[in-house]
C-alpha cells in the first residue's frame, strides 16, 4: 500500500468528520478562503463546497503553465482562485443533475448559467472524486467565460490543458491521491489529460488521437480561440 502523505491524511480526517457542514469551515477562516455563507449563500452541498474550497486554494506551477502555453494552450484562469472569483461575480450556479448525454462528467448550461455535475457523484465520500469535481468546475467555468454557448477543438484544448496543470498541482499537494480511484471522472477524465498533455512525445500523438475521438466533430477554432498546431492536427 502506498503511504498517505500527512497533508492528505489530515484532510481525509477533516472530511470524515464533516466539518464542512459547520458555518465556520476551515476554508472560511483562511484569508484566501471563501466564506460560503457570505459569498455563495446558495451553496449547501458538502461535496461542492469541498471542491470549490480546494480549487480556491490551488496555485498552478509557473513551469507547468509555460509547458502547456508552448503547446499553444491559452489558460482561461491562471489560478483556482481566479475561477472561484469569476463564479461568484457571474453568479454561476452549481448543482448535481442527470447529464444531457450519457457518460458526461459535467457540463455548463448557457441558458441556466449553471455548471451541472453528473448526479452519480452526489454524496461521494471519495476525496479524489471531490478534487476531480473541482477540476470539472474549472473546465466548465472556462466555457462560461466566453459567453457564446459554443465550443471548438481549441477551446476544449485550452480548458483541458488547464485541467492538466491543475491536476499536477493537486498531485503535488496531495501525493498519490488519485491513483486508487476507479471513478470515471478520475480514471477516464482528469487523470488521462494530465498524462496526455505532459506526454514526453513532442508530437503529442496520443493527445491528438484522443481529441479526435472525443471532439473531432467540433470546428478547429473560433473567434475567441484561434486554432493552434494541435487543434489543426486533430482535424486532419
Ligand atoms: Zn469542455
Amino acid at each position: 500500500m502506498t503511504p498517505i502523505s500527512p497533508v492528505y491524511a489530515n484532510i481525509s480526517s477533516t472530511i470524515a468528520k464533516y466539518n464542512w457542514k459547520q458555518p465556520q469551515s476551515s476554508a472560511a477562516q483562511k484569508p484566501n478562503g471563501i466564506d460560503f455563507q457570505k459569498d455563495l449563500p446558495w451553496i449547501r452541498d458538502n461535496v461542492l463546497t469541498t471542491a470549490l474550497a480546494e480549487i480556491n486554494e490551488l496555485t498552478f506551477e509557473p513551469s507547468d503553465i509555460k509547458y502547456v502555453e508552448n503547446l499553444g494552450i491559452n489558460l482561461p484562469f491562471k489560478s483556482g482562485k481566479e475561477c472561484v472569483d469569476f463564479i461568484e461575480k457571474e453568479n454561476i450556479r452549481l448543482y448535481f443533475a442527470k447529464p444531457f448525454e450519457k457518460g458526461v462528467h459535467a457540463q455548463y448550461s448557457f441558458d441556466r448559467n449553471a455548471i451541472m455535475i453528473n448526479k452519480k457523484y452526489q454524496n461521494t465520500k471519495d476525496f479524489a472524486v471531490m478534487l476531480a469535481i473541482g477540476e470539472a468546475i474549472l473546465h466548465e467555468a472556462g466555457h462560461a467565460k466566453d459567453k457564446d454557448g459554443q465550443s471548438s477543438v481549441q477551446e476544449e484544448l485550452n480548458f483541458l490543458g488547464m485541467n492538466a496543470v491543475a491536476h499536477r498541482a493537486f498531485i503535488k499537494k496531495y501525493g498519490k491521491v488519485f491513483s486508487n480511484s476507479t471513478a470515471p471522472i478520475v480514471a477516464d477524465g482528469v487523470s488521462i489529460y494530465e498524462k496526455l498533455f505532459f506526454d514526453p512525445d513532442p508530437d503529442k500523438k496520443r493527445l491528438i488521437a484522443r481529441m479526435k475521438e472525443k471532439y473531432g466533430d467540433l470546428p478547429p477554432g473560433d473567434r475567441l480561440h484561434p486554432p493552434g498546431k494541435i487543434a489543426r492536427a486533430v482535424l486532419q
